[in-house]
């Protein structure tokens, strides 16, 4: 049997079929090492595992904003990291990103600023989310700030009316608070429709993130870009999975009569 890292490497190795971007998504980031029970927090060990991986793979980690208004030919490793909700314990992934010359874009509740979130409770980890100065802060380390509506709808459900002031309101707030224009935005519970995107390019937003897997182009539109889920679970070896296949739903079993277990000899 092989050491699952000399697995890992072997299968980017053969990441070769072009496809762009790979979106991934991440919510808390827990200082203890053990597993967490909610399946959208990472452990810190996992995390800056899985960001060793990226950096040693030699993925560029553009924001959002740097991947729609740059170059539109990025390398075949380029990967958006992307944090959702915005909890406090995202400092320190922040941290653990510049740390590694890295950068991300986080998504934004601006009506839970500083406070718990204020939406329906699902098993998330408890205290309050990241207030202003911290937002700044993040800022400063080189990373995107975007928002994730007001107050956390499932925008699909939400009257025109309403759905306008999720958009609007939040960008308000937070350039108010970034002193700089926001740009991207990411749609609550990945839930969204044509309305949803057309609003949200009406109020200004250059990009949106969903949550269905695969590529983040794959529709060649910046207001479906597509992410992968990271879980509670995924080690290094499954990053490296979804890194190949794009897409969150990889097992092993995936692998058996692909194009990579070819390329392996197997
Ligand atoms: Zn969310």
């Amino acid at each position: 049997m092989m050491p699952v890292a000399s697995l890992t490497r072997l299968i980017l190795r053969h990441t070769t079929e072009p496809h762009g971007p790979v979106g991934l998504m991440y919510h808390s980031v827990r200082q203890d090492s053990g597993k967490p029970d909610w399946p959208w927090a990472v452990s810190r060990q996992r995390f800056t595992e899985q960001l060793d991986l990226l950096a040693d793979e030699g993925y560029t980690t553009p924001t959002i904003n740097e991947l729609i208004t740059r170059s539109p030919n990025w390398p075949q490793r380029t990967a958006l990291i992307t944090f959702d909700d915005g909890y406090v314990d995202n400092l320190d992934a922040c941290a653990e990103l510049q740390k590694r010359g890295m950068r991300a874009t986080w998504f934004i509740v601006t009506g839970s600023l500083d406070q718990s979130p204020r939406w329906p409770e699902d098993g998330r980890p408890a205290g309050r989310l990241l207030n202003a100065s911290e937002l700044r802060e993040i800022q400063s380390a080189g990373m995107e700030i975007g928002s994730h509506t007001v107050s956390h709808e499932r925008l699909t459900n939400v009257d025109d009316a309403h759905l306008l002031t999720e958009l609007a309101d939040s960008k308000a707030t937070l350039e108010d608070i970034l002193g700089s224009s926001v740009n991207s935005f990411a749609y609550p519970y990945g839930a969204w429709d044509k309305r949803c995107a057309t609003a949200a390019k009406q109020v200004g937003y250059t990009a949106a993130c969903t949550t269905q897997t695969g590529w983040a182009l794959r529709d060649n539109n910046p207001f479906q870009l597509r992410r992968l889920t990271v879980f509670n679970s995924d080690t290094a070896s499954m990053l490296a999975r979804k890194l190949y296949f794009g897409s969150h739903d990889v097992r092993w079993r995936d692998i058996a009569g692909s194009h990579l277990w070819r390329a392996l000899g197997k």
